[in-house]
């Protein structure tokens, strides 16, 4: 992974080495002043789950959005879905949903020192994205090319791990004549050939920022990869989106080890969740899935649980009964892909996992008293998740 750096680059990497020096970086990244999580807690009644969060851990995971779902609502300022999770003086990114730059500028995460003329990319180690829904990825092209901008100059060449190619368009839904399909000569890229589609939707602006402003050239700032999942499970999207399987390691650097797994939110294929495991404890991240063994898995004993949910009630009032059959149909559809607000405490139990951060929620407009009931059969600490919240992690 390592990159000849320009000297604006290295000039970059010697302050945070220096700041290293000094301990300034040593416990880890600056979250703000007021810390936007604890002034949430106190408008969140839902803090009264479980034990309090633990202080001191250099693992934290922050919430930079937890709208579910494209739909933007009238009157509601959430942004889309996307976490951060600090290790030390780096943080990973997972998912970034509408807003995310934005948010991340919001949540001051960046080296502790005040006066660096540095972005919250400076300190970003890696983007781990679940899967290719466009409230999962919307933004992007905000954090890699508007990156250059903001920090992204100043870190060594990151991955962007995500599913690979989902290998064939999913079935019709509904009965009629198949509709064309967009991009026909490769109507379902994955990942990598994601980021190098956007370095060529880009590539105007990117030669400019190269030739005129002596910027890096993406090919020394980023990288997109798939996840490689075994190919043995990648053999029936249409019919077997998430067979049964072990989760697999497929990264690992001085701070985290992350593993994945297939989930199930068929017609989308692959769609992994991701489990990281840090000295202080682990956190995993459900991604989109609808009640699936192979997250139990994943999550058996981690100390957080980062969890979508969908409120089935309002799903219901979208489409209210009697229902015709294309209704029926299309709120099947809906609730299949994703967990009910009734099932995700069993979930959280099963999995035996300390806390439940309920995030990606649909839809996000639903107040607290909602979501409460997602605590059903689940004994531990649960947070209903709020755009800025910071959660300790293990010790
Ligand atoms: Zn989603
Ligand atoms: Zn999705």
């Amino acid at each position: 992974m390592c990159v000849d750096l320009p000297n604006e680059m290295r000039s970059g990497i010697g302050r945070r080495r220096l700041m290293a020096g000094l301990g300034l970086g040593a416990a880890g990244l600056a979250l703000g002043a007021g810390v936007p999580g604890e002034a949430n807690a106190a408008k969140n009644p839902l803090r009264k789950f479980g034990p309090p969060s633990s202080r001191g851990s250099k693992t934290k995971l922050v919430l930079l959005g937890t709208a579910g779902g494209p739909t933007h609502f009238p009157g509601n300022d959430s942004a889309g879905i996307a976490s951060a999770l600090v290790v030390g003086d780096r943080y990973y990114l997972i998912d970034a949903g509408h807003g995310v730059l934005t948010q991340l500028r919001k949540a001051n995460l960046g080296p502790e020192n005040p006066a660096a003329q540095v972005g919250p990319l400076d300190v970003l180690a890696g983007i781990f994205l679940t899967h290719l829904h466009s409230d999962h990825v919307v933004d992007l092209n905000n954090v890699l090319v508007n990156g250059i901008y903001n920090g992204l100059q100043s870190v060594n060449k990151i991955p962007v791990w995500g599913p690979g190619n989902r290998g064939a368009l999913p079935p019709l839904f509904g009965t009629g004549p198949a509709p064309a399909p967009v991009s026909p000569g490769n109507p379902t890229p994955g990942t990598r050939e994601m980021t190098d589609l956007m370095v060529q939707m880009f590539a105007t602006d990117l030669n400019d920022r190269i030739f005129d402003n002596r910027k890096p050239a993406p090919t020394q700032l980023w990288e997109g990869k798939d996840v490689p999942v075994p190919e043995r499970y990648l053999k029936d999207p249409n019919g077997t989106p998430a067979p049964d399987m072990k989760p697999f390691t497929f990264y690992e650097d001085e701070r985290v080890k992350v593993s994945a797994t297939l989930v199930n939110h068929a017609p989308v294929f692959p769609a992994l969740a991701y489990r990281f495991d840090t000295d202080d404890g682990s956190v995993v991240f459900s991604g989109d899935t609808a009640k699936c063994p192979n997250l139990v898995r994943l999550a058996r004993n981690a100390d957080v649980l980062v969890h979508e949910v969908i409120d089935e009630d309002w799903a219901g009032q979208l489409f209210p009964v009697p229902r015709s059959e294309a209704e029926e149909g299309l709120y099947q559809h809906l609730i299949q892909a994703h967990t009910l607000k009734s099932e995700v405490g069993s979930i959280a139990a099963e999995a035996n996992v300390g806390t439940l951060v309920l995030s990606h929620l649909v839809p996000v407009i639903q107040p607290e008293s909602v979501w409460a009931e997602c605590a059903k059969g689940f004994d531990g600490r649960m947070v209903v998740g709020r755009d800025l919240d910071v959660i300790d992690v293990g010790k």
